[in-house]
């Protein structure tokens, strides 16, 4: 449905966009995920034809964005980031003007307009004006002036900003009820939210698309190391050595924090945590060693999301309750 190629965009000599490919389906709901600054507003916006590129390629249905935009830009509708509402107007004037500039006009206009409002549930407000109307409202009239025209694709950049619990999750509800008959893609730099609503997602970091999976294998897949520590009474040599022959541990740090106590820590990239857990507890058993405490740590996509985005970690929402680099004091 979408393919982008090789997408690059400098403002100025900033780069903002670096090389960016990849291929959106017909018919799913996709995240783009990323820290402020990554460049997801100036990829959306070149892709909905409103931002030129400085090189690359985009086709929304077959149809060049650059060379062929008339067409291409019929098969979206877009949501951007602060959406040009006009406070005086209400909904419903609103939507008028949005669809007669998409072409439509008489009966189908009136339809269409029906149709929007009753898709986003705005009918008890819209004869009021967008003034009057709160945050969650207004966004759901700028959804719905996307929705004109029954485009294909539907893009939102950052649809949940600056609402409150509630409203995000009516925003969240109507964006997978959006997903059935459209193919949507949103921005967010709340990995959260992406993990609930989109089947496929693409990390953005620093212009780069740095990974595009489903959750679950995002989860499984990248990344996959997870720790392991156990605390022991034999020697921190004697340690060091048995730990050498267990298979799929590295990154072995041994440390003595009290006299006749040691702590290892180290990552395995096995599988199954599990296996490496139980490799590591019979080499130690073997040699009458007891484990004292043995500790597992799996990587969480949260731990991903900060990995991959390494850098930009101060701008990243993660939704957690233990930043990162605190947890990792604690344990110290
Ligand atoms: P995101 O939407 O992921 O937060 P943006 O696409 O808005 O990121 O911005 C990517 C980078 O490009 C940021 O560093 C931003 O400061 C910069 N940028 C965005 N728009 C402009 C512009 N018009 N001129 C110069 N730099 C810009
Ligand atoms: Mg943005």
């Amino acid at each position: 449905m979408i393919k982008v190629e090789h997408l690059t965009k400098y403002y100025g000599d900033f780069l903002a966009v670096d090389d960016l490919s990849f291929e959106i389906d017909e018919g799913h709901v996709y995240g783009f995920l990323g820290p402020n600054g990554a460049g997801k507003s100036t990829t959306m916006n070149i892709m909905i034809g409103c931002l030129s590129a400085t090189s690359g390629r985009v086709s929304i249905g077959g149809f060049d964005i650059f060379e062929d935009p008339d067409n291409a830009k019929r098969l979206i509708g877009y949501l951007p980031e602060q959406p040009p509402l006009y406070m005086n107007e209400t909904p419903v004037e609103y939507l008028r003007f949005v669809g007669e500039a998409k072409g439509l006009h008489g009966e189908e206009l009136n339809s269409q307009i029906e149709g929007v409002i009753r898709q986003v549930r705005i009918e008890e407000v819209k004869g009021r004006r967008i003034s009057a109307l709160s945050k969650g409202y207004r966004q759901r009239v700028g959804i719905a002036q996307a929705l004109l025209g029954s485009p294909k694709v539907i893009i939102l950049d950052e649809p949940t900003v600056g609402l409150d619990p509630l409203q995000i999750i009516e925003i969240r509800d109507l964006i997978r009820q959006l997903g059935r008959d459209h193919t949507v893609i949103l921005s967010s730099h709340i990995l959260s939210e992406v993990q609930a609503i989109c089947e496929k997602i693409l990390i953005i970091a620093h212009g780069r698309l740095v990974a595009f999976d489903e959750p679950d294998q995002l989860e499984r897949s990248l990344l996959g190391t997870s720790e392991i520590s156990f605390t022991t009474d034999a020697p921190p040599e004697r340690v060091r050595s048995i730990l050498s022959g267990v298979p799929h541990v590295f990154d072995v740090k041994v440390s003595q924090p009290e006299k006749g106590l040691v702590h290892a820590r180290m990552q395995t990239n096995a599988k199954d945590i599990y296996d490496t857990s139980r490799e590591v507890f019979f080499a130690f058993a073997k040699r009458d060693i007891a484990l004292l405490e043995l500790n597992l740590k799996k990587a969480s996509l949260e731990d991903i999301f900060i990995e991959l985005t390494e850098g930009s970690a101060s701008t990243v929402q993660t939704e957690a309750t233990v930043p990162a680099a605190e947890s990792e004091a604690n344990e110290q």
